[in-house]
Order: C-alpha cells, then sequence, then structure tokens
C-alpha cells in the first residue's frame, strides 16, 4: 500500500531534485482564464498546479553589470535553465508522483505556444487549428508568472517579470500538472513591487510604459503592470542598441538601429556574427542586454529597501552607482586610439 502523496512530499522532492522554488495552486484558481491560455485544457482532470522555481543565480549577471564578461548570463541564465536544468527537474518530479500512481503532465518553458502570435498574442489560425470543436487551439500557451502567483510564489512586478521574497526578478519557472489533489499554498498578500519605475526608465528598450498599464483578474484579484511593447523589448534583449551593445560595431546605419523586427532587431540580422556565439542554448537567441531594467535595476531596488529575504554579503551595486552607457564619444576616441596603437606596431615594424 502506497502512502498519501501530500503537498509536503512534493515539495521536499521538488527541492531535492534541483528546484529553489516550489508552490502549488489548486485548479479552480484558474477560473476566469481565457481559454487559449488555461491549462485544465491541456489535463482536465489536473487538481493541482505544481509551480517550480529556478533561480538565476546573482553571479550570472555579474559580468554584464561590470560590462566585461557576456557569456555567463548567456550561455548558463536563460537557456540553460529552460531548456536542460528545469526540464530535468521537471522529469524527476513527473516519475515521483506517477509512482503514486497519480497522472504528472510537465509544462516545460522551451515553447512559445504555437498558437498565437508573439506580438498579439491573437490567435493564428494559420498555425493551428482545434483537434475538436470547443477546444483551444494547440498549444495552449501558460502564463507561468500567472500559475507563480496563484502558486503563491510571489507577485507579478510592474516590469511584468515576477518577484519572489527571495530573488527578486531573478527566476525562472516550468509547471506541473496533476490529478493528485494536493494542499494548495495561500496566495502571496506581501508587496515587493512599490511601483518606483526604476525598470522602466532603465530599460533599454523603453519598452515598458509608465502610463500605460494592462491587468488581468484571477482568482478574484486583480494584477496591473505597466503595457509591455514585446517588439521593442525583444530587440532590446538581442543587443540592438548600440550604447548597451559593446560588440556592436562603430558607424552602425542608425535606420538598422531603428528598424524592428520579430525577435531581434535588425542591427541583430546583420551584425549576429559579432555575438552570434553568445546563443544560450539551441533555439534561443543571445540575451546580450542582460534584463538590465526589469531584472538588474529591479534587484538593486529590492536590495536597497531590504525587501529580499536571501541577502548577500556584498551589495549587487553600490548605492549611488551608475551602470554603464557607451557614448558616441568614448566609441569614437576609443577606435582612434587603438587605430594609432597598430599604425605604431606597423611602424616600429618597418
Ligand atoms: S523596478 Fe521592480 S519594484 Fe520598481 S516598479 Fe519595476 S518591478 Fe516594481
Amino acid at each position: 500500500m502506497k502512502p498519501t502523496l501530500t503537498a509536503a512530499m512534493v515539495k521536499e522532492q521538488a527541492k531535492a531534485m534541483g528546484a529553489d522554488l516550489c508552490g502549488i495552486a489548486s485548479m479552480d484558481r484558474f477560473e476566469g482564464t481565457p481559454k487559449q491560455f488555461d491549462p485544465r485544457y491541456i489535463f482536465p482532470k489536473a487538481k493541482s498546479c505544481i509551480v517550480l522555481g529556478f533561480r538565476i543565480p546573482r553571479g550570472y549577471f555579474r559580468g554584464i553589470e561590470e560590462g566585461t564578461f557576456f557569456a555567463g548570463y548567456a550561455g548558463m541564465g536563460y537557456g540553460n535553465i529552460n531548456q536542460i536544468v528545469s526540464p530535468l527537474s521537471l522529469r524527476y518530479l513527473c516519475c515521483y508522483i506517477e509512482d503514486f500512481g497519480w497522472e504528472a503532465a510537465p509544462v516545460p518553458n522551451i515553447y512559445l505556444g504555437n498558437a498565437v502570435k508573439f506580438d498579439t498574442q491573437q490567435l493564428a489560425p494559420e498555425y493551428s487549428v482545434p483537434v475538436r470543436e470547443g477546444l483551444p487551439n494547440p498549444d495552449v500557451l501558460v502564463d507561468y508568472r500567472v500559475c507563480a502567483y496563484l502558486a503563491g510564489l510571489g507577485q507579478i512586478g510592474y516590469s511584468k517579470v515576477f518577484l519572489t521574497p527571495e530573488f527578486g526578478p531573478f527566476q525562472r519557472f516550468v509547471i506541473l500538472l496533476t490529478d493528485a489533489p494536493l494542499e494548495p499554498d495561500p496566495i502571496f498578500e506581501g508587496q515587493l513591487c512599490d511601483r518606483c519605475m526604476r525598470c522602466a526608465r532603465a530599460c533599454t528598450g523603453g519598452a515598458i510604459s509608465t502610463t500605460e498599464t494592462e491587468s488581468i483578474t484571477v482568482a478574484g484579484r486583480k494584477i496591473e503592470w505597466g503595457k509591455l511593447d514585446v517588439i521593442k523589448c525583444s530587440n532590446a534583449y538581442m543587443g540592438a542598441h548600440k550604447e548597451y551593445n559593446p560588440f556592436l560595431p562603430n558607424g552602425i546605419e542608425p535606420e538598422i538601429l531603428n528598424e524592428a523586427g520579430y525577435h531581434g532587431g535588425k542591427a541583430y540580422e546583420k551584425y549576429e556574427g559579432n555575438w552570434t556565439g553568445y546563443g544560450s542554448v539551441q533555439g534561443h537567441n543571445p540575451p546580450i542586454e542582460g534584463a538590465r531594467g526589469c531584472m538588474r535595476e529591479c534587484y538593486a531596488h529590492l536590495e536597497e529597501r531590504g525587501v529580499l529575504t536571501r541577502n548577500f554579503h556584498n551589495r549587487f551595486r553600490e548605492k549611488g552607482q551608475k551602470p554603464w552607457v557607451i557614448s558616441d564619444e568614448w566609441r569614437e576616441k576609443y577606435t582612434q586610439q587603438i587605430q594609432k596603437e597598430i599604425t605604431g606596431v606597423v611602424d616600429n615594424d618597418e
């Protein structure tokens, strides 16, 4: 006779299998979710949504914060967590739960829905059709942030990035749906985000509006965040802004930087060779900008306010320290200096 599977047992296993955070939402909390985003269509008999959080260690951002080493976050902080670390933990936890006779359906963080358009989130019938009348189009696009909120792990910040008391904005999520009836966690009632707008002001793409917001209502609660321009976000993320991308060549044409495109500006298309090695894991484009506003600026702010429960011996960013920006003047000066040095070496050789 197998013992009864409890929420405490699931959480203990999740942590032993590599997750840093684990919360549980009951499926009734998804009442009101638009059909295309409702995880109940993935597993109609599910009783529990288990959310696993994987921290992005603070040190992954260090090189980008200093402006001297960009491969750390690109290589380890994005695709590595989504495509290698979290799927392994998901698999082990699925097997653990199924050993108790309950089905466990993983929803890994490696897909874009394949049914809705990236920029508008509107259904794209050219991508897929429902297999039966009344069903959503495959694949249902689960919102991990909403799941994490319903599982009591924290709150969605003004930046639309999820904030937890442990790691601030530094984590990624996956979920697992199971028919095991597990005790749900209470919804987080704290207030980590104080609407300081530092995320919006520091966003290199200007992608977060300081005046317009978007909101949803889940589990009877309204959640609001700043309106996000996903194309601006995507372009900035891919390094399309020369002030924040040291790998862009001097004299890059302004129209290339300004021209937006799906998942990356024209700058990336043209100059990807300069930082192509920074693609984190297959399928992921290089996050060369290092989440300057929505993650790093926000983390520095939460740390300054002393609202995080995990503290370090040293601050992420010293108080008053300004993040780096590459000015046109500096690029020009540096280029001239180097050309002079190179010319000097050549002259000496002669
Ligand atoms: S920086 Fe963080 S705390 Fe401040 S508004 Fe943005 S999400 Fe909220």
